[in-house]
């Protein structure tokens, strides 16, 4: 419970994305006594800008902050937009964290990724390695911006003794994903892909890369559900890794066969490896999360998690973003 009164008020910043819709399915299924959540869209304000970010703020006068909103995109968007995506990250993340403080928020959970750990590195990655080299080539500028947020966490708990801290979620997926074609990650890209290719009658789903690649994907409703158990348990500043097992990596190419499957698709995939791969694993350590949570907490297996969200994008074509 916070201090300054009886509820915490928790404003979800990006709540209309991926990640903030899927808390909010979960806080509205198991709803709890004395939190109050508010979730955010750029509708609400563009939080890069410092007087919109202070006004919403004042408005809803938040006790707790869960901040999901970034610039977000795949491999090929970074590449070609890495300026835009530091610069835009920079003054969201600066903006949220600074009006934090000011404003007497108690807790802000902000949210890494993965894909900004150095591409040189040892494997598995645990969360001690943010800041041992650079990041890879493609996503540069998305991922210093992300890796200033562990810099200023530190920074607001040294100076002001504030728990302001993180989460390094792995790939993420699930219902009111990104679907575009240009800026989408790549298990959304591919759901949309052979969606496509199946209208048109194609004869071949094709996916970008060799296929090879390997990565650990989580559901987002079981990264919701950890999200708020940092919310709720974890008061510590150093971020903390919320991703599936080591042992539940899979290739690209098991992933767009999975896809196949849930769309019933029986033509042939074709790897097109002339396409850029990005980096070829990133494989990341949860025994942080296991040693805090326990053994006990069940991810949603791959297969399960796309068909639901390969039936969501069938189910919701109209408002899925495009
Ligand atoms: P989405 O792209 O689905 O959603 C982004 C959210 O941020 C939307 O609510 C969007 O609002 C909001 N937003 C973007 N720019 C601004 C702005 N200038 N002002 C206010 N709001 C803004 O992102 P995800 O849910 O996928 O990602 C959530 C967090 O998780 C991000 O911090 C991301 O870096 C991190 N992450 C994501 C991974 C993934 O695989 N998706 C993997 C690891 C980490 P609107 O809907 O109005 O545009």
């Amino acid at each position: 419970m916070s201090k300054r009164g009886e509820e915490k008020i928790i404003l979800v910043t990006g709540g209309s994305g991926l990640v903030g819709q899927a808390i909010k399915k979960v806080v509205e299924t198991e709803k709890r006594e004395g939190e109050k959540f508010v979730f955010l869209s750029s509708k609400d304000g563009d939080l890069a800008d410092a007087e919109a970010t202070r006004k919403i703020f004042e408005k809803y006068r938040p006790t707790h902050v869960i901040h999901l909103a970034a610039k977000v995109g795949g491999l090929f968007d970074n590449m070609a937009h890495n300026l835009d995506f530091l610069r835009q990250n920079i003054h969201i993340n600066d903006n949220v964290l600074q009006t934090s403080y000011e404003t007497g928020v108690f807790k802000v959970v902000s949210c890494l990724s993965t894909c900004i750990f150095p591409d040189k590195t040892t494997y598995p990655i645990n969360e001690t390695m943010v800041h041992n080299g650079p990041p890879h080539n493609s996503n540069y500028g998305y991922s210093y911006a992300k890796r200033l947020i562990d810099i200023s966490n530190r920074g607001y708990y040294d100076q002001y003794g504030k728990i302001f801290t993180s989460v390094i979620p792995c790939n993420v997926f699930g219902p009111h994903d990104n679907f575009n074609l240009k800026s989408s990650h790549v298990i959304p890209g591919l759901i949309r892909k052979l969606y496509d290719a199946m209208e048109r009658g194609d004869k071949e789903f094709v996916v970008l890369g060799s296929g090879k690649p390997l990565r650990q994907f989580i559901y987002s409703l079981d990264l919701a559900k950890l999200f708020l158990w940092v919310l709720r348990e974890y008061d510590e500043v150093e971020p903390v890794i919320l991703s599936v097992d080591e042992k539940d990596e899979v290739s690209i190419e098991e992933v767009a066969r999975l896809i196949a499957k849930s769309f019933s698709y029986q033509g042939m995939i074709r790897f097109d490896s002339s396409a850029a791969d990005g980096q070829y694993k990133k494989t990341a350590c949860n025994n942080k999360l296991r040693s805090l949570i326990g053994t006990e907490f069940k991810f949603t297996p791959l297969a399960e998690a796309i068909q639901e969200t390969v039936a969501w994008f069938q189910n919701n074509h109209g408002i899925a973003r495009l």
